[in-house]
């Protein structure tokens, strides 16, 4: 009989469940901060306060949603959520008073589910447990004690569970804990070479333990010929053979055990999940009784194993597998489920990489799109999270619930209950079909923009065509490294058009979500050359950290999550061998110009001497073209007291008639310093210090480097033009309002250089003219060109660094580019001029 399927009735309403997103907030404050923010942004941080056969409820909008759910515990709901047969077992413990707690007694329960056991599977001992990776930990204690010997053989890619001993053997999730436990040897399954070159140690080993069909490592069934050269060795040499049956058994595979079909014969055996019929807690070890050591009875013990409430159900859970042939059922509804994929697979040979099973265990494997032309889908492939956003889609648009694994990210693991209706499977086959065309069209938004609450309605018309990144192969030993993030938000419409669907403020909310998960990583990988001939190669790792979102973290003070994903940039490019990295844009400024980078072994730069360089050189340019002479004008400086704009006023001095340092404090006990050195740098030049705006009205030329978040430069302030104006602060501190209004000002963020030779030069993402790049990245390039450089890039910049930089930047031929450039380039990738001024690059 089959649970009734309740998905179409209507769920009662529960007192006090209606805040879910308290929960999460709960949950994730009180027991999983490493991992609720992971779920909230991909979208899978459901509260599920229901569950009936394959039915769970998750609680949206104040709603009971139904779900199917195809994760099934892990293999744990082999009879689907609250079996009634189960339940009513569950019921007698209660209505009977059956002890829950009588250690150091005669326990019936017990002795009734181990005789089931033996009784099916033939003459073990059984030591009962409370889970699964209990019962992983009592076979290997057993198997020390049977036969000590320093070493333990594992398969790579298995999962045993993540206690400290069973960790060891679990391959994916061991790293910090190495070492700490029993000493593990991994053997390739496909590598014969391999398990013969172990077998001359095999008087060494104490046991091996293996799943016959790795759940965690992504379906995967043992090979033939690995399992007949492990049955051949080890009982040769005498080695127990302990089979990890957690997943696969109870008849989920088609047979009771997996192992059946495979010529496995256990020597020990672990069971546990859906033993306890997906209600109680319970696992066994069954031990072959020759091989016994019966010290173990008193060796592994625990308070809550060989209860009577889990044996009662685990005996239940048994006598369903007889009477429903559960085995027989997960053959049918898993040949129809793979057919279903398979066609699926045929439909979209470019989406799916494979499609695997046993029964109800089965792997759908996605494609990598590590190549893809959209930005997101090469990132999400990269990154390991492609599995887990086309989970969260499933989930919100078309309700199944799904889930990859670490192990195998890319495959998402399915195991209903032995009685989901084919209707369920095929409203499941139906959603990877749609999730396949959306993957071939690379609509990233609406693959992952449901998770977030946004709907995309239609696909994008692309004005604009991404392509996949550069990737040169270094061809020499000058490496350098860019860590670059996105100025504006838009700007990732330029490499995934399909986020134009998000519309502005809808964009912001996705990019808040994913910020905080999605890790640096290398995109272009590009050759730059010099006018002398050398060449320098460019890894370019882009963080997904926006302007905007800098500028708040600063504002609220929260940027140590900004600086620990510069360090994991930083240590990108160091394990792609460059020696140098230059921060572009925000990240030199929450990193105090690199200064609070925790690093070694690479030399950073902020690029910032190369920008003031440049900036320079761009007013003097722009001077040139509005027919302004510098010797016969005034130069007012604005934020004159802070490190940038008071080396712009030194370097500036000797080309104007007089220079007035705009300040916010006329006693601020940084000015003299700063007017002595200006005077150094011109002798019998005029300068005043003000401090207040009025004085631009007399100024031809300005430079304005200040930290204010709002612009405070307006119409009002400017004398009549021909103005230049050299606003190098982020945001900027002249309003959008000079722009539309004065004709006669022109202002430039100079910081922007041509390459002498690589006209085709461009970078996804960067709203730059081909050919030219940020004066921040032109310097580490020409640092990686020179190899040492012998001004500090670290820290303030002096007037020495910045001559030194424009000085390399002659030799390599790098020149300042147009300055008009960064309204063409705002222009030609459809920004307006004003949004991108406001973020200035290094
Ligand atoms: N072994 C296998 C094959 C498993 O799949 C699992 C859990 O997924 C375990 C051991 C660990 O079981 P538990 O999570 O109950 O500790």
């Amino acid at each position: 009989m089959a649970p009734r399927d309740l998905a179409a009735s209507p769920a009662p309403r529960r007192p006090g469940a209606g805040n879910a997103r308290d929960v999460v907030e709960a949950y994730g404050h009180y027991c999983r901060p490493g991992l609720v923010p992971l779920l909230s942004a991909i979208g899978l941080d459901a509260v599920y306060e229901r569950a009936q056969g394959d039915t769970v409820w998750m609680r949206e909008d104040g709603l009971l949603v139904p779900v199917l759910d195809l994760v099934g515990g892990y293999g744990a709901n082999l009879f689907g959520h609250h079996h009634p047969d189960l339940v009513a077992a569950a019921r007698r413990c209660f209505d009977e008073q059956v002890p829950f707690q009588a250690q150091a007694s005669i326990r019936a329960g017990a002795a009734r589910l181990a005789e089931a056991l033996c009784r099916r599977l033939g003459d073990y001992v059984v030591t009962l447990t409370n889970s699964g990776t209990e019962s992983v930990e009592a076979a290997i204690k057993h198997a020390l004690l049977e036969r000590p010997r320093p070493t333990l053989w594992a398969v790579r890619g298995a999962f045993h569970g993540k206690t400290l001993g069973s960790i060891q053997f679990t391959w994916s999730y061991r790293e910090p804990f190495r070492g700490r436990g029993p000493h593990v040897r991994f053997l390739d399954p496909h590598d014969p070479g391999d398990w013969k070159a172990a077998a001359a140690d095999v008087d060494s080993v104490s046991a091996i333990l293996l799943e016959p069909v790795a759940g965690e490592g992504g379906i995967r069934r043992l090979p033939a010929a690995f399992v007949e050269w492990v049955m051949a060795t080890c009982r040769n040499a005498g080695v127990p053979v302990i089979v990890d049956e957690i997943q696969s058994g109870m008849g989920r595979t088609g047979t009771f055990l997996a192992a059946e079909g495979l010529g496995l014969d256990p020597d020990y055996l672990c069971l546990s999940k859906s033993l306890g019929g997906g209600i109680a807690k319970i696992g066994a070890l069954l031990v072959r009784r020759e091989r016994f050591v019966k010290e173990f009875s008193l060796r592994h013990t625990s308070t809550f194993a060989e209860d009577d409430y889990a044996c009662a159900i685990a005996l239940e859970a048994l006598r369903l597998v007889d009477r429903d042939d559960l085995p027989a059922r997960c053959r049918a509804r898993g040949d129809f489920l793979l057919a279903g994929l398979r066609a699926v697979q045929a439909r979209f040979p470019d989406q799916v990489e494979d499609v695997r099973g046993f029964g109800l265990m089965v792997g759908f494997e996605l494609r990598d799109h590590l190549d893809a032309r959209s930005y997101s889908l090469r990132m999400l492939s990269r990154q390991g999270y492609l599995g887990y956003v086309a989970a969260a889609y499933l989930l919100k648009v078309h309700r199944v619930r799904v889930a990859p694994t670490l192990g195998d990210p890319r495959t998402l693991r399915l195991e209903p209950s032995a009685y989901v209706s084919e209707e369920a499977l095929g409203r499941f086959i139906r959603g990877v079909e749609q999730l396949c065309a959306l993957l071939r069209a690379e609509d990233v938004a609406a693959i992952a923009g449901p998770a977030a609450g946004l709907v995309a309605d239609a696909p994008p018309a692309l004005s604009v065509t991404p392509r996949p990144d550069a990737q040169e192969p270094p061809r020499t030993p000058r490496r350098v490294g860019f860590i670059g993030h996105l100025l504006l938000d838009e700007h990732v419409t330029l490499v995934d058009p399909s986020y134009r669907a998000f519309g502005r403020e809808g964009l912001e909310r996705y990019l808040d979500r994913t910020a905080p998960i999605v890790d640096p990583m290398v995109f272009d990988r590009i050759h730059v050359r010099s006018l002398t001939g050398e060449e320098v190669h460019l890894s370019f790792v882009g963080l997904d950290i926006t302007s905007r979102q800098f500028a708040r973290a600063r504002d609220v003070k929260n940027s140590r999550w900004i600086t620990e994903k510069i360090e994991k940039g930083v240590q990108v490019a160091r394990e792609a061998q460059c020696s140098v990295v230059g921060f572009g844009g925000y990240t030199s400024i929450v990193t105090a110009n690199c200064r609070r980078v925790r690093t070694n072994g690479v030399t950073l730069t902020t690029g910032n001497a190369l920008t003031v360089g440049m900036g320079v050189a761009a007013l003097r340019e722009a001077a040139r073209l509005r027919g302004i002479d510098p010797a016969a004008s005034r130069l007012a400086v604005v934020g004159a007291a802070g490190n940038i704009a008071s080396t712009y006023a030194v370097l500036m001095a000797p080309e104007v008639r007089e220079v007035i340092l705009v300040v916010r404090s006329l006693r601020s006990q940084k000015i003299p310093p700063i007017v002595a050195a200006v005077e150094a740098a011109a002798p019998g030049r005029a300068v005043r210090v003000v401090d207040d705006l009025d004085a631009l009205a007399e100024c031809p030329l300005i430079v304005s480097a200040s930290n204010t978040p709002e612009p405070f430069i307006y119409p009002r302030h400017l004398g009549r033009g021909p103005v230049v104006i050299c606003d190098i602060s982020l945001p900027a501190d002249v309003s959008d309002d000079v722009a539309r209004e004065r004709p006669d000002v022109l202002v430039v963020t100079g910081g922007v250089v041509r390459l002498p030779l690589d006209l085709e030069f461009s970078i996804g993402g960067i709203p730059l003219p081909r050919g030219h790049v940020f004066a921040c990245m032109a310097e580490t390039l020409l640092m990686g060109l020179e190899g040492t450089w012998k001004a500090t890039s670290v820290g303030p910049v002096t007037v020495e660094s910045v001559r030194h930089a424009m000085a390399m930047a002659e030799k390599h031929g790098f020149t300042v580019g147009d300055v008009g450039i960064n309204s063409s380039a705002s222009r030609l990738m459809g920004l307006g001029y004003a949004q991108h001024r406001r973020s200035r690059a290094g």
